[in-house]
């Protein structure tokens, strides 16, 4: 993105401000957060996707986004301007899916998050865990099915593995079960947090076989399913803009052709439980970009002692300090994308990007609340919305603690696993 881009960029999406204007002698640099130039290490057809996915985002949601946000609600219309932007199944080959790399997918999941991080999870949960879920463990004959109309987003789906009373100890405590019953399957239980379910279509469901103690995926039709109720869950104070509903199964009746063929135990849940690690890192360097962007802007316009703050030494060290976090986020990152590109991305290789991006995250957006001093908290400077949405994103798909358990197997060869 050129330097006259990204300053309109940040003109469009830039927060209101209670400052005075002065007269300069030369513009002041725009506000970016690519520092090192990551994006122009794409291939040109997929930079011209990026390019798209930010005007979106700056010219749609970031105008409506905070209304949003305050209300707890979805934006529904913004969904045909996603479909329009055919990054649908990005990642994936064939079956309608978009395709293209995962620096790609990672990039617009950060392009998304670097404006809302609510809008970076709905197209995360779809396309990533969702769609990828039925990518990895389906059937040549279920991807045919489900992932074409997934693709279009004439489906939206949703991803239930945490339960109320279950939730980083999912692998061994799972609590939903499924019964065989000749061609059928029955799914008794309850899922928490997840997310697109109070509207989706259908969910990818986890849940333990009586018969093997194994967990095992099915794809559920929420609107066509006797006993499958979804209630949104409310007053969320982070990421409250995608919906997230306490689903429970009573008696639900699944055909066995709606089980995951490849799925037949926890381990293939970690499976995409690592693609997930691997988005939630991008989005969390976006989320840290957004904050850093609107406070550096803010610093430039916000007067005082008759100076604009970004002028005092200590304001610089703020976001000197953001930009650091944010850079060393981005390049772990791209070479995380390579490793997954390479086939060699591990669990412990996720974990810790995953793990260190949210943290460097949580501190950049806490800078960045700071140095707007009491307009930090006020939601229409939106660095508030980063600031809470960060503590979400530190939290779900396993928490820091997960990963660095994750991390410290890998590395001693212990399990510290209880
Ligand atoms: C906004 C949001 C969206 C979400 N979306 C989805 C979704 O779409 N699908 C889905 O399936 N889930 C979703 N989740 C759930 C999320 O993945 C879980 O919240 C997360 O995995 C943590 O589980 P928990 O909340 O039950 O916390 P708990 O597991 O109860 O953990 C509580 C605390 O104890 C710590 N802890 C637990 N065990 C250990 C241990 N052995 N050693 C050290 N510390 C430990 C944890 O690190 C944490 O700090 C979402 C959550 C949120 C908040």
């Amino acid at each position: 993105m050129s330097a006259t881009e990204t300053a309109a960029a940040a003109k469009s999406a830039a927060a209101p401000t209670t400052t005075k204007t002065i007269k300069r002698p030369k513009p002041l640099p725009a506000p970016n957060s690519d520092f090192y130039d990551l994006a122009s290490t794409l291939p040109a057809e997929e930079k011209e996707v990026l390019k798209q996915v930010r005007a979106f985002m700056e010219t749609k949601v970031a105008p409506i986004i905070t209304k949003y946000w305050v209300e707890d609600a979805f934006p529904f219309e913004l969904l045909p301007g996603i479909k329009e932007l055919n990054i649908g199944g990005v990642a994936m080959k064939g079956y309608g899916c978009r395709g293209g790399s995962a620096l790609l997918f990672g990039l617009i999941a950060m392009e998304m998050a670097r404006v809302d991080s609510s809008i970076a999870t709905f197209f995360g949960v779809h396309n990533g865990l969702a769609m990828g879920s039925i990518y990895l463990g389906g059937s040549e004959e279920q991807k045919q099915k489900w992932l074409p109309p997934m693709a279009r987003w004439e489906k939206i789906g949703c991803f239930g593995l945490t339960e109320p009373l279950v939730g980083s100890g999912t692998s061994g405590g799972m609590t939903t079960t499924a019964k065989r019953e000749g061609d059928t399957w029955v799914i008794n239980g309850q899922k928490k947090w997840i997310g697109n379910s109070p509207w989706c279509d259908i969910s990818i469901i986890w849940a333990r076989d009586l018969a093997d103690n194994q967990v095992k995926a099915f794809i559920i039709e929420n609107k066509t399913t006797p006993g499958f109720q979804v209630e949104k869950i409310q007053n969320k104070i982070a990421l409250k803009v995608v919906q997230n509903g306490l689903i429970t199964m009573e008696n639900c009746r699944v055909p066995e052709e709606n089980r995951l063929q490849g799925d037949s135990s926890f381990r293939d849940t970690a499976r995409e439980l690592k693609m997930t690690r691997f988005l939630v890192a991008w989005e969390s360097t976006g989320c840290a970009m957004g904050a850093y962007e609107n406070a550096l802007k803010y610093s430039q316009e916000r007067l005082q002692f008759g100076k604009p703050i970004g002028s005092f030494q200590l304001v610089q060290d703020l976001l000197a300090k953001m930009l650091a976090n944010i850079t060393a986020s981005q390049c772990l990152i791209v070479r995380m994308a390579q490793l997954q590109a390479e086939g060699k991305l591990s669990d412990a290789h996720a974990a810790i990007a995953k793990a260190f991006t949210t943290a460097k995250c949580r501190e950049t957006v806490a800078w960045a609340r700071e140095l707007l001093g009491g307009n930090g908290i006020a939601a229409e400077y939106n660095v508030g919305r980063f600031f809470a949405d960060a503590e979400a994103l530190y939290s779900y798909e396993g928490t820091y603690q997960m990963q660095n358990l994750i991390i410290g197997k890998a590395i001693t060869g212990f399990s510290a696993f209880v």
